[in-house]
């Protein structure tokens, strides 16, 4: 039987953060991960944006960030829009290696890493304080006992299910076919790709460079009426696709689920904290979940060791939050009703609505009056939009403005 302060289940970017800075306050900190090896497989695209190093607890060091982004050019209906600098750039990561890194800086803090150990069973009582944790471990069942828990553990959450909820994937996550792949021809490697049609039921496919030659590749689905494989196919067959990837060979498949609407109203039931995509914490519309998980598992492993030496209370972890990103859940909020709205019914307008909307040419709160225009109403406000440098200019300059709000707020 093991006794902690703080049992952080997985070892993610959510778990590893959360366990670092656990460990780092003082707390007795233990974090397990059912897998053999920290980072493997791959479920990712490896893509993480600039404009939220601000908010990293630590710096990442420059041999993480393996290939630089500048922008980003978004697709639909033969409408190509790109969009540079601020919010738009960043870099692609590998990151089993980026993973082993976190949960090593962790474990250098002082937290003890426990690999192939799943945690299998709890005992809870009605107010949602679990006393006990059962893991599965090689050499049997073993106990933990902690004071806190933090629930690292990804969309399929094993805690939230025996808490009790009711967790169907299908209801509130996003299905992601993706490759890794190499010996392309990219159109612009310094660019993410963006693409938006009837291929992808209520989400977008995507090419995430990570060289001059190689990237992720792949295509999300939120309604699963059509074969997502049959829409993968739809996808690399369009003409602007086939030509970067003629040659391309797959490396390695990325497959995954991702969390698009909440699972449940809170991210703080009894003795326990939730985070990382087990609280749906990535930024819509790109369902950018890596470094935000970084972010808020760092809040709710201080929380934790605040809780335990000062006897603050764990509600502040949700406070925290809203007082670091909560700029950007606003937002990212707004968007989850619209993209399930928009992608119930999918046509040639709510595609190219999508495309004003996901580069910030659209506001959100112009959605009612988008969706009462004609399709050659929203194509010409896209088009005059892609035509007009000034106004991209301005609306850089006013994205840069709000991050730093953002930040001295
Ligand atoms: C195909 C795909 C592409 C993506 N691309 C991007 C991208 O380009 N950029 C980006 O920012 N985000 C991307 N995301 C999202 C990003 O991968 C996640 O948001 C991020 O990994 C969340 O980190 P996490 O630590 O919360 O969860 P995870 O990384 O899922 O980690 C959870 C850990 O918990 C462990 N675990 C689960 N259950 C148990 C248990 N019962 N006992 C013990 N351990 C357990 C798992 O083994 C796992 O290691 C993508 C997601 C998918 C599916």
């Amino acid at each position: 039987m093991i006794e902690c302060d703080v049992l952080v289940v997985g070892a993610g970017p959510a778990g590893s953060s959360a366990a670092r800075a656990a460990a780092r306050g003082g707390a007795k900190t233990v974090f397990i991960d059912k897998k053999k090896e920290v980072g493997i497989p791959v479920q990712c695209a490896e893509g993480i944006g600039k404009y939220l190093f601000p908010y990293l607890p630590f710096k990442i060091p420059k041999h993480l960030l393996k290939w630089k982004i500048d922008g980003i050019s978004l697709w639909a209906e033969d409408i190509t829009i790109e969009r540079t600098g601020g919010i738009w750039s960043g870099y692609s990561i590998n990151r089993d290696e980026f993973d082993k890194w976190l949960a090593e800086e962790a474990v250098k803090s002082g937290a003890k890493l426990m690999l192939e150990t799943e945690l299998v069973d709890i005992d809870v009582r009605e107010d949602y304080n679990v006393t006990k944790v059962m893991v599965k471990t090689q050499k049997g069942i073993k106990k933990i006992i902690p004071k806190v828990i933090i629930a690292a553990d990804g969309v399929d959450s094993t805690i939230l299910k025996l808490l009790g909820f009711d967790l169907n994937l299908e209801k509130y996550a996003g299905y992601v076919i993706g490759y890794k792949m190499k010996n392309l021809k990219l159109k612009n490697p310094n660019y993410y790709q963006i693409y938006l049609g009837d291929f992808a039921p209520g989400a977008y496919a995507y090419i995430f460079p990570k060289s001059y030659t190689s990237a992720n590749l792949g295509i999300g689905a939120i309604f699963f009426d059509k074969k997502l494989e049959d829409c993968y196919e739809e996808f690399i067959n369009l003409p602007v696709i086939k030509e970067q990837i003629y040659d391309g060979v797959v490396v390695e498949n990325r497959s995954g689920w991702a969390p698009i609407r909440y699972p449940v109203t809170d991210l703080n039931y009894g003795n326990i904290l939730l985070t990382g995509d087990a609280a749906n914490q990535n930024i819509k519309p790109f369902i950018e979940g890596i470094l935000p998980a970084i972010i808020c598992g760092d809040l709710a492993g201080k929380t934790s060791w605040k809780f335990i030496y000062n006897k603050e209370p764990l509600t502040n972890y949700i406070k925290s939050i809203r007082d670091t990103l909560g700029f950007f859940y606003k937002e990212s909020d707004s968007l989850i009703d619209v993209l399930y709205r928009l992608g119930k019914f999918p046509d040639s307008r709510g595609h190219l609505i999508r495309l004003g909307l996901f580069s910030n040419i659209f506001s959100i709160s112009d959605i009612n009056k988008l969706v009462e225009y004609d399709y050659y109403t929203i194509k010409n406000n896209l088009l005059n939009y892609n035509s007009n440098r000034m106004r991209k200019f301005m609306n850089n300059l006013i994205e840069r403005l709000a991050i730093l709000y953002a930040k001295i707020r």
